[in-house]
């Protein structure tokens, strides 16, 4: 059985072919500037030669059909008719209150989906043309939506409803949702393996520290709480996102500076975290350069994001009443040796003690603690693709 895992963005769809069987990636890629000039595939089918295609893409089903045209080539494709495509897996970033679990798509689903692109109005769009085009390019082929936001609705309402009027809650679903759940998921599910244990007997707290960031307290395998809220801006500082800030700081900027809601949520989402206080980058190898010839400002923006991650941490081993393992993923989370080291110092309180040997290492599957720490520090590569791929084939 192969399952085609789609990721629609705005201008660009990521995907990956996967043979279930073997759970091995047969092809994957990702089309680029869909509807803007310029627009290309960049295509790799294992164990052959990386292609570009540069071809105009006007719409997703453009970019979709060129995909399935990529994947069936005789010289780099990866399979010999699109008949061999048992299933199709979207990643769909809200799935608000109704989706506590992945689904098959229908009609009803893709309403429901609408009525979701409300509360992720970036996002859900464009993975709704995806699955449009899916349907019309491949009408017979079952479709699976799995949801970032769905891993999350197991929180209690103590950890989701803001202190707001109740009445909001009731009138516009305003509520923590929480997101990177398939992430989240996935990566505690392999650190319990790691670990030798049942998820049933563990209370972790994962870290996804990519370009957006989230932390997650989950507790016999099901999400307590989580640093992202009603959208992704809150919680941890990231790229270019603020993260937490005191809600007050909204409406005083806005009538000092003059600012429109659209001005301060771009101000918010695109010009704050790492970037906003260093004035260098969004990304973190930028910022870590900056600081060994020492710029204060971008030494500032890492001690700024080290020490939020650490609170949550703190919060959220309070809030389970003891904590099992903590476990890093995504970009920054996988590659930088400094930040888990920095987030895990003066953490021995909790149990977690870092031996900086162990913890040399870049995006593999290792624990990064010592033997006898009692609490376990786990570098976890996130996979996304395949935990949609495992939970459409399980669907279908
Ligand atoms: P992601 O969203 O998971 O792809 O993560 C992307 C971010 O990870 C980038 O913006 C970088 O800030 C960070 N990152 C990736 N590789 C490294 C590295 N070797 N050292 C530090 N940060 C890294």
């Amino acid at each position: 059985m192969k399952v085609l895992v789609l990721n629609c963005g705005s201008s660009s769809l990521k995907y990956q072919l996967i043979n279930m069987e073997t759970e091995a990636v047969l092809a994957k890629g990702v089309a680029e500037r869909i509807g803007i000039a310029g627009s290309f595939v960049k295509h790799e089918a294992t164990g052959k030669e990386k292609v570009i295609i540069d071809e105009a893409m006007d719409n997703h089903k453009a970019a979709i059909k060129i995909v399935l045209d990529c994947l069936v080539n005789k010289v780099h494709g990866a399979i010999s008719s699109m008949d061999e495509i048992s299933a199709v897996g979207h990643r769909v970033v809200h799935g608000g209150e109704k989706f506590a679990e992945s689904v098959i798509i229908n009609d009803e689903v893709k309403a429901t989906l609408e009525e979701c692109s409300e509360l992720a109005p970036l996002h859900n769009p464009p993975n709704l043309m995806g699955i449009n085009a899916c349907e019309e390019i491949l009408p017979n082929v079952p479709m699976v939506g799995v949801f970032d936001t769905a891993f999350h609705q197991t929180m209690p309402k103590s950890s989701f409803l803001y202190a707001l009027p109740y009445e909001l809650y009731e009138k516009y679903k305003i509520r923590r949702y929480g997101f990177h759940g398939t992430s989240h998921k996935y990566v505690a599910m392999r650190a319990a393996d790691m670990l030798g244990k049942s998820l049933e007997d563990l209370k972790l707290i994962t870290c996804h520290l990519g370009n957006g960031a989230s932390i997650a307290a989950i507790n016999k395998g099901k999400s307590v709480d989580t640093s992202m809220g009603f959208t992704p801006l809150e919680g941890l500082a990231m790229g270019t996102r603020c993260g937490d800030i005191d809600p007050a700081i909204t409406t005083y900027l806005m009538e000092k500076e003059n600012l429109t809601s659209g001005d301060l949520n771009n101000l918010m989402n695109k010009k704050s975290g790492v970037l906003g206080i260093s004035g260098v980058s969004s990304d973190f190898r930028d910022i870590e350069a900056a600081v060994s010839e020492g710029n204060e400002r971008a030494n500032m923006a890492l001690e700024v994001y080290y020490k939020r991650v650490k609170k949550y941490i703190g919060a959220y081993a309070a809030e389970m009443g003891g904590l099992d393992a903590v476990i890093f993923t995504a970009g920054l989370g996988e590659n930088s040796v400094e930040t888990r080291q920095a987030v895990c110092e003066g953490l021995e309180f909790l149990g977690i003690k870092i031996d900086s040997d162990k913890n040399n290492v870049r995006g593999k599957e290792t624990i990064v603690t010592t033997d006898d720490s009692t609490t376990k520090v786990l570098l976890v590569p996130t996979n996304e693709e395949l935990m949609i791929a495992r939970e459409t084939k399980a669907l279908i």
